[in-house]
């Protein structure tokens, strides 16, 4: 058998009457940039995600610093961000001019560590960005609690998280605005680029509104220096089509999960090198990714590959050891975060994985764990 990491057209098989109809709509309205799609598809997704606004972006990264810029932070801030995340976090930091400041996650759930915020606060601290890595919401109320004590803002990078809760509470909640990305392969993709920032907090929408579109509402009167990040029709029409199939989507991807945590816990058992993902108390993720450990990860990729069984390693190296930030924040040593990314290793699951081939997965991870 074999069983691919993930296989986006497996998403166009099933939706593709309405993809086409979708994708038809907007080739005969003649409007791509903007209008009536966009807006239905940001007042759909603000509902979806439980908050008062969305503002649709070009992509994950925009969204992130559009939100930073809008709070104007800038040159001589701080920005507190995990230590294992993607590259994106610390970027979107540096676009602004402002420092990222990355701080130790939580060696359980691979989020944040709300205790680890406190020691990193200097009266240049503008803000924190908790990341909900593989789906699973960081624990806000803490961080939310530790924030609002030093007076810091909080953008929670939502990319990895479309649907996910904590005691009831979705992004932009115990946060002050979330960023999502539309990435093709995220729970919520599209088919291209795509973003968008959810918050309750009508100033900071109608600054984003502007600053996504040359810091302009009104055409030719430009009261910022904005950019060019707009979400296009298409990609919104089609983003449209795949919200109305969210939450049934991540439910599957809730059974493959509840599955390899059953199927793969005597195979844990029997060699406690592997250690499986840990959902916290009161959360409900959505599974983004499954994402277990092993010290050696290489090979246990390599026998996983020799059995057809494609993985990744979501990511195989913290942002602040890679060439990126080596120079400036090389000598940050953050051994929790490090460790993780050496040892994470993602298997496959999505809502088009069928149960034949996770089943074909668990066993073949019990299979070359004896190999090693
Ligand atoms: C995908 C992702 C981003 C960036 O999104 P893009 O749309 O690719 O710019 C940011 N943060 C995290 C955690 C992501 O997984």
């Amino acid at each position: 058998m074999r069983v691919p990491f993930l296989d986006l057209s497996d998403v166009v098989s099933e939706l593709r009457p309405q993809l086409d109809e979708a994708w038809h709509r907007v080739m005969d309205s003649g409007w791509f940039i903007g209008g009536p799609e966009v807006e239905a598809f940001e007042h759909e997704f603000a509902e979806f995600s439980g908050a008062k606004h969305c503002v649709g972006v070009a992509n994950g990264l925009d969204a992130l610093t559009l939100v930073l810029r809008g709070w104007g932070i800038g040159p001589g801030d701080e920005v507190i961000v995990p230590g294992h995340t993607f590259i994106a976090t610390l970027l979107a930091v540096s676009q602004t001019g402002a420092t990222p400041v990355p701080v130790e996650v939580d060696a359980l759930t691979c989020n944040l560590d709300p205790a680890a915020i406190e020691a990193a606060v200097t009266p240049q601290t503008r803000a924190v960005i908790p990341v909900h890595l593989y789906g699973q919401l960081a624990d806000m109320a803490a961080i939310a609690t530790i924030a609002q004590k030093h007076g810091l803002l909080i953008l929670e990078d939502a990319a990895q998280a479309h649907g996910a809760s904590r005691d009831g509470a979705q992004p932009a909640t115990h946060g002050h605005a979330a960023a999502w990305s539309f990435y093709p392969g995220k729970n919520l993709g599209a088919f291209g680029d795509g973003g968008g920032i959810t918050t309750n907090d009508d100033a900071l929408a109608a600054r984003l509104r502007t600053l996504r579109n040359y810091g302009s509402t009104v055409k030719y009167v430009h009261d910022a220096r904005g950019v060019n990040s707009r979400l296009d029709t298409l990609q919104a029409a089609l983003l449209r089509v795949r919200l109305g199939h969210l939450q049934q989507w991540n439910d599957r991807r809730k059974a493959h999960a509840v599955a390899y945590l059953a199927g793969l816990a005597p195979i844990a058992a029997a060699y406690p090198d592997l250690r499986l993902p840990v959902v916290a108390s009161g959360s409900d993720p959505v599974w983004h990714l499954f994402v277990v450990r092993h010290p050696n990860r290489q090979s246990l990729a390599a026998a996983l590959a020799e059995r057809g069984v494609n993985t990744q390693q979501h990511y195989p190296i913290t942002p602040q050891q890679s060439g990126a930030y080596r120079e400036s924040l090389g000598g940050v040593k953050l051994p929790v975060s490090e460790q993780t990314a050496a040892e994470v290793l993602s298997l496959p699951i999505g809502p088009h994985l069928t149960d034949a081939q996770r089943g074909y997965v668990i066993e073949m991870v019990g299979e070359a764990l004896a190999t090693l």
